[in-house]
């Protein structure tokens, strides 16, 4: 069978790439082109405007690193909020704990669709009673819903196209008022190798909305440089206070010394 050989560039000289056997689907929605191959060293991969969104093979470091620090750092996190999160693997994390209501909120309703056939494992949280699927872009639902929340995830992919006002800062001062008192949002962050800069500028805004506006780190293989960053903004929580002592069983990567670990600051990002 012949090969196919796809590869996402992270810098203009360097970059990922991967032998696939098959493409499952190509297809282009008002939003943006969705991709997904079945390639021999990951599994199945979803690229969204030719970036890996996510992987079978190491989609949990990620998925698990946006959740647990957030539902492990709440006292009693009922109601939760993903913006974004269309492959369901954040909402699958979410639901591993005793939740009233996780809604999920995303754009493009074909992502939801191609993730149900294709990545049933992270997908099989849509079937969940507990979930809310809601196909809408999240700057418009945050500005009109009345529900509060107790924690918010913002799963979006890179600040490109829909996902752009998802990282501006009009974004989350609206983001803030969905939060019930002692709630508290985390947001994928980028890449503190390559996005260095826009991780500053973030970071600079958010210490204006948020008490606590930290940022924390962990694997991501697949994504620009291996390291992701993610925010963790409250205006009280310390996310080293965990109250729980035990978090949900059958994770992969994340426990509580990855959580207190993820939260130091690599000596190259101290002094920048
Ligand atoms: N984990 C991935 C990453 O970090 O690159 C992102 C996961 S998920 C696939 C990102 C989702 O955000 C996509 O399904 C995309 O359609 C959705 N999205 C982009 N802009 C959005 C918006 N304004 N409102 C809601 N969802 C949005």
């Amino acid at each position: 069978m012949k090969t196919i050989e796809i590869r996402e560039f992270h810098t203009p000289s360097s970059g990922i790439f991967f032998r696939a056997g098959r493409r499952l689907l190509s297809e282009r929605t008002p939003f943006q082109k969705i991709e997904v191959y079945e390639t021999d060293s990951y599994g199945r991969v979803l690229f969204l405007d030719g970036l890996v969104q996510t992987t079978e093979k190491d989609e949990f470091f990620y998925h698990e690193m946006l959740v647990h620090p957030a539902m492990m750092a709440h006292p009693r996190p009922e109601n939760v909020l993903i913006i974004g999160g269309g492959d369901g693997g954040a909402l699958r994390e979410v639901l591993r704990y005793p939740v009233k209501s996780a809604v999920l909120v995303e754009i493009d309703g074909r992502v939801i669709e191609v993730c149900r056939r294709w990545f049933p494992g992270l997908a099989k949280s849509f079937e969940d009673p507990r979930a809310e699927i809601t196909v809408e872009d999240g700057n418009r639902y945050i500005r009109e819903t009345g529900r509060r929340f107790d924690v918010i995830a913002v799963d979006s992919s890179d600040p490109v196209g829909p996902s752009a006002i998802l990282h501006q800062r009009s974004f989350f001062a609206a983001l803030k008022r969905c939060l019930r008192p002692g709630g508290l949002i985390v947001a994928q962050a980028g890449s503190p190798l390559f996005h260095l800069d826009p991780l500053r500028k973030k970071r600079r805004f958010l210490k204006q909305l948020f008490k606590r506006a930290l940022y924390y780190y962990g694997p991501a293989p697949t994504y620009p440089g291996g390291l992701w960053g993610y925010a963790f903004l409250s205006d009280g929580l310390d996310p080293l206070q965990t109250r729980r002592r035990r978090p949900p069983k059958k994770l992969k990567y994340y426990n509580i010394d990855v959580h207190r670990a993820a939260f130091a600051a690599p000596e190259f990002l101290k002094e920048r």
